[in-house]
């Protein structure tokens, strides 16, 4: 417990970065009885998470990933009771599809993984099955492997409910407050920003893309890469499919929001200024992600492109995300790393952080998401 040398509050966790981490961090900590403040260098939700095509998958994820993903499943099947809103989440289902049967293996080696390892949740689906789910889609299509739970979500709808509840559980958000440095301050860290500085006896870094620059601040030298994937937003059209739709062996993400727009993304890459906090779109390649959507979905070809843009995240080696306490200094917790697949993790990611900032542990299975992995690589080099 320490004093923040601006106002003279007492706080427990600074939180840094106001994505969607951050705010789940923050809001299980202040649950548990922690005073927190989130220091957010632009405004909540500008990078990643404001950006995010927000779909709610636990199908095809990394076998580390996958406990952690079904709890967060059964969160988000309860969501309105944990943030007081349903987030726009509607639980239709991923799908999987393999457009060829030469991709049929590919669905098939994935659910003997998962059944091996005793999971439940992805399921092989015919054609007739895949075609009475999805009518509109392309009969060339052979198969899918889809989870059934699975769905999408509203991402500036979920920010809203996040930050809401952040703030009634008493978590004190500062926007336009970037961290410019981290030290030592006795037991206590010394957060500094442009405008004042802030202490506490422990950190999250959930900065996003920007996350290895904090770790480095506290003396951690976590190699890291960035993403900047795109999306495309169509005019809204009838409705046309309700469950998410990907395909094996091209990037696509395809489905229908509320308010009837086609939602196009699937991690067609853009550019990044990482320095410059900004990303752009790559009209060439993201023309290659609307060539996927009319194949598979021929009656979409001439419907009008409204909006398209991009989102920068951090990406790790591995594509798993970085998620536990500092293996070298104590007091930080990192949560970054996401790799483009981070929203679905939200509820559960800030349980965990909760978890080893009040408990000093967590049941959650997350050794494999440690910092340590990529140390030990750096320092083997
Ligand atoms: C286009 C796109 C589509 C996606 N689609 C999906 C999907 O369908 N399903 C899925 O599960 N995931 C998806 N993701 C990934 C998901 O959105 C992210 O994993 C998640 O939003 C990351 O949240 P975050 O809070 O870690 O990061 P962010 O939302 O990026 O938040 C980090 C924050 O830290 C702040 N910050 C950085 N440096 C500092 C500093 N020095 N001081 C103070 N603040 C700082 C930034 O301003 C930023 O607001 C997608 C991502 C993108 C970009």
């Amino acid at each position: 417990m320490s004093m923040n040398a601006t106002d003279s509050k007492i706080i427990d966790t600074i939180v840094i970065g106001g994505g969607l981490h951050g705010l789940s961090a923050a809001l299980h900590l202040a649950r548990a009885g922690r005073r927190v403040v989130i220091l957010e260098r632009s405004w909540v939700g500008r990078h990643a998470s404001g950006a995010s095509a927000a779909g709610v998958r636990t199908l095809n994820r990394h076998p580390a990933e996958i406990p952690i993903s079904l709890e967060a499943m059964e969160m988000w099947h309860n969501i309105g009771a944990i943030v007081g809103d349903h987030c726009g989440f509607h639980a239709n289902g991923q799908i999987l599809v393999a457009e060829h049967p030469r991709h049929l293996p590919v669905l098939e080696k994935r659910l003997a993984l998962t059944r091996d390892a005793g999971y439940r949740h992805e399921e092989l689906i015919d054609r007739a099955e895949l075609l009475r789910l999805v009518p509109a889609i392309s009969p060339h299509c052979t198969a899918a492997l889809i989870a059934r739970q699975d769905g999408a979500a509203d991402p500036h709808r979920t920010l809203q409910a996040f930050r809401r509840s952040a703030e009634v559980a008493g978590v004190v958000i500062h926007e336009g407050f970037g961290v410019t440095a981290i030290e030592r301050a006795g037991s206590d860290w010394r957060v500094r920003t442009e405008q004042g500085d802030f202490t506490a006896p422990t950190i999250v870094n959930a900065a996003g893309a920007w996350a290895g620059k904090i770790a480095a601040m506290v003396g951690e030298h976590i190699p890291l890469g960035y993403k900047a994937s795109m999306m495309i937003a169509t005019e809204r059209v009838a409705p046309l499919l309700k469950p998410v739709v990907s395909v094996v062996g091209r990037p696509l993400s395809f489905k229908q929001s509320d308010q009837g727009t086609l939602v196009i993304g699937g991690g067609l890459q853009g550019r990044a200024d990482i320095e410059a906090q900004k990303s752009f779109v790559d009209f060439s390649e993201l023309a290659k992600g609307a060539r996927t959507a009319t194949d598979l979905f021929p009656s979409v070809g001439t419907i009008r492109i409204v909006r398209t843009w991009a989102g920068m995240e951090a990406k790790t080696d591995d594509h798993l995300p970085v998620v536990g306490a500092s293996p070298t200094v104590a007091g930080i917790f990192h949560a970054f790393g996401f790799s483009g697949h981070g929203f679905q993790l939200v509820p559960v990611v800030g349980a965990i952080l909760s978890d080893l900032i009040v408990h000093g542990g967590t049941n959650r299975p997350i050794k494999r998401l440690s910092a340590d992995r990529f140390l030990q690589k750096h320092a083997a080099e």
